[in-house]
C-alpha cells in the first residue's frame, strides 16, 4: 500500500432497490409503484446517492423519491428542469475498464496492495446468487464462513442490505476483503489518479462518504457474526500517476460513518410521508403533464441549498423555485444560519433598511450596521467621483 490519505468530501456505481420484504409493507410497496408509475420498475439507488441522500436528511422531497425509486433524471427532464449531472458515459467505462484491470488476476494484486505477502492462497467465494435478496443472503453466508475459516478472502461484488428510511436498499461494493482474525475491509475502486500519493481531496471526501455507507451495511451483518469487526479504515484503489497501474491508500471514514448514521437515523419514514400526499399524487411523466407533476413535487417539503446542484438531478428545479420564493436558502446554508429567523430576501432587505424588525436582534441590528457601512461607502465614492 502506498499511501494514507485523509479524506475531504464522492465515487462507484452499484445497485439499490426498494423492496419492502416483509408481508406486513405490501400496502406500502403498493403506493411507492403509484408514486412512480405501476409500470415503471424501481430506478436503483446507488451508494453515492445514499450518501447524498444522508448530506441532506432535512429534504423530504428527495427522501420519498427515492424511497419510491423514482428516477429523478427523468422527472427532472419532464418538469422542464433537466440536470448537467451525473458520471458522463465515458466516466463510466474509464472505471469499470480499470476496475476490470484491477482485478484481472483474480484479486491477488488488490490484495498485495493490503499487505498480503502471499495473496495466491485467499479464498474467491462465489458470491452470485438470484435476485438482490438472494446475493444479500449468499454474501452475509460467505463473510461467516470467511471469518471462520481464518483465512485471507476476497469477495468480489457482495451484495449488502441497508434499511433507509423504513425500506431496505441494496449495496454493492467494488470488493470486501476478510483478513485471518476476522477483520473486514471495504474496497473502493476509483478511476481518478493518485500522484505521489495522494489524490484530489473532494473526489477521495466523496468515495470515503460513499465508503462509509458500505461501512455501515457491513456492520449490520458483522453483528451477528462470531469474531467479526468491520474496520473504519477502507482500502481506496486508485491509478497511479498518469499510469494505468493500481495503487493503494487507507482512507479513515469514522467521520463520515458517523454523520451517515446519524443523518439516516434522522430520516422520516418513506411510508409516513407517502401518507401525507393528497390522494392520487403520483411522480409518474407517462401520466402527468409537468404542470401536474409539479404540483406533486411542490407538495413534499424540500430543503434546497446550492449543494444539491453537484448531488440531485432535481437541483435546477428546486433552485428555481427556491428563488422564485426568495428563500435565502438559495444563497448557502452558512448564510441561512446567519440570518436566524429571516427566512426570505425580502425580509432581510426590510430589516436592513430598517422597515420591520427589532432593533434589538442582533441579527437584526447586525444587517442595519452593514446597510449603513455600505450606504457610507457608496456615499463616500460618490463624493470621491468614483
Ligand atoms: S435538489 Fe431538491 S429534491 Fe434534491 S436534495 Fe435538493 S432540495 Fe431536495
Amino acid at each position: 500500500m502506498n499511501a494514507t490519505l485523509g479524506s475531504g468530501p464522492e465515487p462507484t456505481p452499484e445497485p439499490v432497490r426498494h423492496e419492502p420484504a416483509a408481508p406486513a409493507h405490501v400496502p406500502v410497496r403498493q403506493r411507492l409503484a403509484e408514486l412512480r408509475g405501476p409500470a415503471v420498475a424501481p430506478h436503483p439507488l446507488d451508494a453515492r446517492a445514499l450518501a447524498a441522500l444522508a448530506a441532506n436528511p432535512g429534504c423530504e422531497r428527495r427522501t420519498l423519491l427515492d424511497g419510491a425509486g423514482v428516477n429523478k433524471a427523468v422527472l427532472a427532464q419532464a418538469l422542464g428542469s433537466p440536470a448537467a449531472f451525473g458520471q458522463s458515459q465515458f466516466a463510466f467505462m474509464r472505471g469499470n475498464a480499470f476496475e476490470a484491470r484491477v482485478k484481472s488476476d483474480g484479486g491477488t494484486e488488490l490484495l498485495r496492495l493490503l499487505g498480503v505477502e502471499d495473496p495466491s492462497g485467499a479464498l474467491t467465494p462465489d458470491v452470485s446468487a438470484a435476485g438482490p435478496e438472494g446475493r444479500t443472503a449468499r454474501t452475509a453466508l460467505a463473510l461467516r464462513e470467511a471469518t471462520a475459516a481464518k483465512a485471507w478472502t476476497l469477495l468480489d461484488h457482495p451484495m449488502l442490505a441497508l434499511e433507509v428510511a423504513g425500506t431496505p436498499a441494496y449495496l454493492e461494493p467494488d470488493a470486501v476483503v476478510v483478513h485471518p482474525d476476522g477483520h473486514w475491509t471495504a474496497v473502493e475502486i476509483k478511476s481518478f489518479p493518485m500522484l505521489d500519493g495522494s489524490a484530489d481531496a473532494a473526489k477521495v471526501g466523496a468515495a470515503a462518504r460513499q465508503a462509509a455507507v458500505y461501512v455501515l451495511a457491513l456492520e449490520r451483518v458483522a453483528a451477528k457474526v462470531a469474531g467479526a469487526e468491520v474496520g473504519h479504515r477502507v482500502l481506496l484503489v486508485c491509478p497511479k500517476d498518469f499510469s494505468n497501474l493500481p495503487t493503494g491508500a487507507v482512507v479513515d471514514v469514522r467521520k463520515q460513518l458517523s454523520v451517515t448514521r446519524r443523518q439516516l437515523a434522522r430520516m422520516r419514514r418513506i411510508e409516513d410521508l407517502a401518507a401525507a400526499l393528497p390522494e392520487g399524487t403520483t411522480f409518474d411523466p407517462s401520466s402527468r403533464s409537468a404542470q401536474e407533476l409539479a404540483a406533486a413535487v411542490e407538495s413534499v417539503d424540500a430543503a434546497y441549498a446550492p449543494e444539491c446542484l453537484a448531488a440531485c438531478e432535481l437541483a435546477f428545479h428546486c433552485r428555481e423555485r427556491s428563488r422564485e420564493a426568495g428563500a435565502v436558502e438559495t444563497l448557502g446554508r452558512s448564510v441561512r444560519g446567519e440570518l436566524g429567523g429571516l427566512t426570505t430576501v425580502e425580509a432581510v432587505l426590510d430589516a436592513a433598511e430598517g422597515r420591520a424588525g427589532d432593533p434589538a436582534d442582533p441579527t437584526v441590528a447586525a444587517l442595519r450596521r452593514a446597510a449603513a457601512l455600505r450606504a457610507e461607502a457608496l456615499g463616500a465614492a460618490a463624493g470621491a467621483g468614483v
